[in-house]
């Protein structure tokens, strides 16, 4: 079988979600091809050859300095038909959720969003995805070729070594009718929710700047993005890019730090695929204590000041203080 990858990169780097959706192709066997769009991402092209992409479609141009969706929407659906792949993954990103569909639409093709399991039998795809804000477990079952957006942390990253083939496509200059041409803020100039190896999020709890800056000054001791919950963010204390859930960000970083989350469902649909969980509360009957491998049943105010002072210690060398 032949999977079509649409990558996604940050400041000329590949993102990690690009590589777990190598790392699902590497899963079940199939050949791998990227579509690469971006500018200054030809560097790129051997990262995408080390986790098992055969063949990359490459269109390197400052043109595609920004996520725009129609040229981006055009050069996928050229690969897909250059690449005659039968199933074409995107992450379930912001561009992944604004791009898939579009793509889906044009090439007329059936769209899963959101698998955290995917099964490609003959002729057809079981995608697992839940639904109702993680109440339930549904498959679907999708005809080939079909298209997949895929929840972060659903598939590890794995290095596989190998060379890939370089196709550049052309800009696709009709379609480039919307251009950006200045981000005036960027929205942290922390690690990427999405990339992140460990988040720190904080709730509704921290009460206002200087609760905030507490998760701040802990997330940045770890060097860990900054998460939050939607009443932190509602309530002004982070901006709502951070916000984790079902109507925020999906997350599944190696360890995932709730300060004063309680763990309301729709909190919880964004990062239960994190590999370890720990929660700071001081209610011990939080739901957030159900799901959670650590927990510490303590006043964040209280908390957080100590265990950002021992990371600091531990990080200059110093043993735990007692
Ligand atoms: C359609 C819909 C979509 C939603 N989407 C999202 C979403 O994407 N993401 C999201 O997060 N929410 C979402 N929500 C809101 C969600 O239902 C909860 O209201 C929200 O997650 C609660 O945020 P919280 O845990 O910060 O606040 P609270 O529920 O108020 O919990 C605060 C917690 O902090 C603890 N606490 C209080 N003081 C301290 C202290 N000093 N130290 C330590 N702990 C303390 C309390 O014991 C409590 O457990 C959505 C709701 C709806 C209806």
């Amino acid at each position: 079988m032949k999977v079509l990858v649409i990558a996604e990169t940050k400041q000329g780097k590949v993102k990690k979600a690009t590589l777990e959706l190598l790392g699902a192709a590497s899963a079940f066997g199939a050949e791998a091809h990227v579509l690469l769009a971006g500018a200054g991402v030809a560097g790129e092209v051997e990262t995408l050859a080390r986790h098992g992409a055969t063949k990359v479609y490459l269109a390197d141009d400052d043109a595609l300095a920004m996520y725009v969706t129609s040229p981006f929407a055009a050069l996928a659906a050229e690969a897909f038909q250059k690449s005659g792949a039968e199933l074409v993954l995107f992450a379930d990103s912001e561009v992944g959720k604004d791009l898939a569909p579009r793509v889906a639409a044009k090439l007329n093709l059936p769209f899963v969003p959101g698998a955290t399991e995917i099964r490609p039998e003959a002729g057809k795809v079981l995608a697992k995805r839940t639904s109702i804000a993680g109440k339930i477990m549904e498959t679907i079952d999708a005809p080939l070729p079909a298209i997949l957006s895929v929840k972060a942390g659903a598939f590890e990253v794995k290095e596989t070594g190998g060379a890939a083939e370089t196709e550049t496509l052309a800009v696709p200059t009709a379609d480039l009718r919307a251009i950006i041409r200045e981000v005036l803020k960027e929205t942290s100039e922390r690690v990427d929710l999405g990339d992140a190896r460990i988040v720190v999020a904080g709730g509704r709890s921290v009460r206002g700047p200087e609760g905030a800056k507490l998760i701040e000054d802990f997330a940045d001791v770890l060097g860990a993005a900054v998460g939050a919950s939607r009443a932190a963010c509602d309530s002004g204390y982070f901006p709502h890019a951070c916000q984790v859930g079902q109507t925020g960000r999906t997350v599944a970083p190696d360890v995932y730090i709730a300060v004063g989350i309680s763990g309301a469902i729709q909190h919880t649909a964004g990062m239960t695929g994190s590999k370890i969980i720990v929660a700071i509360n001081t209610d011990p009957d939080a739901p957030i204590f159900s799901i959670a491998d650590f927990g510490i049943v303590a006043d964040l105010f209280t908390v957080l000041p100590l265990l950002t002072e021992e990371f600091k210690r531990l990080k200059a060398g110093n043993t735990v203080a007692v």
